[in-house]
């Protein structure tokens, strides 16, 4: 068997293509575009590298978006002061604080300070206790792009057997939450777990997003199964993998994401879609983005 390769570029473009008509629609209604703002404090060059992707693909769908971008040495009031003024700014629907912030800085600070309306990567406990709840909620943004991955492929979900590789609080844990919502089995396994390969062969769907490069192998994939690689790995030569084989699993699964090419590009696009929902979801009053919802 050789997989059908899940082109998440292609994905991408086409949402994007939604989300300009929902976006004209807006303007039509409201004569603004929905507005956002990426808040980076200090110079790390991934979070650069992340924001101009998200000012890109903001700009390509017409939500309005810049970058506050805050010395390293930004004191603690002064990012809450910040994230307070963004809240009651009326021109701005979303807000994302770029991670990780300085050390002396802290996360649950922004957390708890940006306000649910806005909060569109699902940062907040608030957020997360919706998620759990089973609640309409904003989603962490990859995981919300995996799920709309496997919505668009249409691959089936309910009673299905998904393991997830990886615990993280911005893929594995929202997305467990979101997979059970669509009645899966899921198995959430990470760095403890013992015999990795004998949960992994028994996936329908397999999800790896650890940060360990070619990790799955094909041995350790069930024939058929549909295979989403979160991961992203620098190699030391350049150039980047995920955490699966994709050469090897390849010819045992029967659908597979790439890296680059696969989640990647439509993380960013979710974060979008998120904040034109935002956007409306301001004019009802209401924090609403629901899951699986188009
Ligand atoms: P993270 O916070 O470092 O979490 C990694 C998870 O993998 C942890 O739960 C860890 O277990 C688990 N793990 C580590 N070694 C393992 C092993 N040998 N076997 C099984 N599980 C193992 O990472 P993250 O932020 O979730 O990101 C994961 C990967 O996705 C990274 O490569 C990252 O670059 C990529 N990523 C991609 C996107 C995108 O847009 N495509 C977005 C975010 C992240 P413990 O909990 O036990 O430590």
């Amino acid at each position: 068997m050789t997989a059908q390769v899940i082109d998440g570029r292609a994905m991408g473009a086409q949402i994007k293509a939604e989300l300009r008509d929902e976006i004209r629609r807006y303007m039509q209604e409201q004569g603004r575009p929905p507005g956002l703002v990426i808040v980076q404090v200090g110079g790390e060059a991934a979070s650069g590298v992340y924001s101009k992707a998200i000012l890109r693909v903001a700009e390509e769908v017409g939500v309005v978006a810049r970058l506050e971008q805050l010395p390293a040495i930004t004191s603690t009031d002064e990012l809450h002061a910040l994230l307070l003024h963004l809240n009651s700014d009326e021109a701005t629907q979303g807000i994302i604080v770029q991670m990780p912030l300085p050390a002396h800085l802290s996360q649950k600070m922004v957390a708890d300070t940006v306000a649910a309306g806005k909060d569109i990567d699902g940062i907040s406990p608030r957020s997360a206790g919706n998620l759990f709840l089973g609640l309409p909620s904003f989603l962490p943004s990859t995981a919300a792009a995996v799920m709309e991955m496997l919505e668009r492929t249409q691959t089936p979900l309910a009673g299905k057997r998904v393991v997830i590789l990886g615990r993280s609080n911005v893929v594995g844990k929202p997305l467990s939450m979101m997979l059970l919502q669509k009645n899966a089995t899921v198995t959430v396994c990470h760095s403890r777990t013992a015999d990795l390969p004998g949960f992994t062969r028994q996936a329908d769907v397999l999800v790896a997003a650890v940060g360990r490069a070619n990790m799955i192998t094909s041995d350790m994939v069930r024939p058929g199964a549909v295979v989403i690689d979160v991961g992203i790995n620098a190699l030391p030569g350049g150039g980047i993998v995920g955490d699966v084989d994709f050469s090897s699993v390849r010819e045992v699964a029967s659908a597979l994401t790439p890296t680059p090419g696969g989640v990647g590009p439509l993380t960013n696009v979710l974060l979008i879609k998120q904040c034109v929902r935002a956007a409306w979801s301001a004019l009802e009053n209401d924090c609403v983005t629901t899951i699986g919802a188009r």
